[in-house]
């Protein structure tokens, strides 16, 4: 009898689908969703931060801190973006795998082709991206860089699967490469737009329009009401097409100043999942490249 439970406790052990092995904390979505694309049931991913939430200002909670403590991987956009809160959560899990550098400590930007990087970091001048513009997620060709990457640190991670990471990586890039053809179809080449917050700077160098105005006099400043009113004299001569926003950031300022000038305002999604049908990246994409039209 003890025989038969010891052949079916091997039997369980031998059927029962692998539990996975990796422990990735993403901070934002869009880095969750990305990891997901290439670690699928290989990994588990706990994000961070909400959809919903404005990225610029997040707290540190218990849960992130006992997320980071089970954690193989980290893993976050960088560029400071995280600096309100991914340090605090570091130092509190006392986990040795996601100090700088070790491999568990993941910084996303370091693909990416940085730009808007200040020359002097003094953030009592108020830009709270003094190291250059964290909004990479926006412009598809740098996630794909960014997505190399991790699939070469998941493949690093959990050698056992490296095929499977770099199989789901090609999958990832083949079906990007499809859809950018349909993107660059779109006649976005030239268009101006006004913007709250500098989010889509990397969007517009990719897809060729441009921004002839911020609400914002630099990025995390509230606009001032002389800073409008040029606005608002620079929208008569150049007629931008829309004014950008997010759910979570400067809409009820860019609807104020859309009632103003008669320039409407688009709300695009800021993060995957904070608008409904942006679930993974390419959807997100989808709504924030044809809502440019
Ligand atoms: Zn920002």
């Amino acid at each position: 009898m003890r025989k038969l439970l010891f052949c079916f406790i091997l039997l369980g052990a031998i059927t029962r689908p692998a539990l996975a092995e990796v422990n990735v904390v993403a901070t934002l979505p869009w880095i969750g969703s990305l990891a997901k694309e290439l670690g699928k049931d290989k990994i588990n991913v706990t994000v961070l931060v909400k959809p919903s939430q404005d990225p610029h200002v997040i707290e540190a909670k218990p849960s992130m801190i006992l997320a980071a403590r089970k954690a193989d991987i980290i893993m976050y956009d960088g560029l400071d973006l995280e600096i309100g809160y991914l340090p605090l959560i570091l130092e509190s899990s006392r986990n040795p795998k996601l100090m700088p550098g070790k491999t568990g400590n993941f910084d996303c930007s370091q693909f990416v082709k940085v730009i808007e990087k200040q020359t002097t970091v003094d953030r009592s001048m108020g830009d709270v991206h003094p190291l250059g513009n964290p909004h990479y997620h926006f412009s598809p060709s740098n996630v794909l860089r960014v997505a190399d990457g991790m699939a070469r640190l998941l493949a690093e991670a959990d050698q056992a699967n490296a095929g499977f990471y770099q199989a789901n990586y090609k999958a990832f890039a083949d079906h990007l490469r499809e859809k950018e053809k349909t993107w660059h179809s779109l006649p976005l080449a030239g268009k101006k737009f006004i913007a709250y917050h500098k989010l889509f700077e990397y969007l517009a160098d990719e897809f060729g329009f441009q921004f002839i105005g911020y609400m914002e006099p630099k990025p995390g400043i509230p606009p001032s009401a002389a800073h409008i009113e040029e606005l608002i004299e620079e929208m008569k001569r150049s007629k931008p097409e829309a004014i950008l926003v997010t759910p979570a950031y400067g809409i009820q300022e860019a609807e104020s100043l859309s009632k103003k000038t008669g320039t409407k305002v688009v709300v695009l999604p800021q993060d995957v999942g904070s608008m409904p049908g942006t679930d993974d990246l390419f959807s997100f994409w989808d709504k924030v490249i044809t809502s440019l039209q």
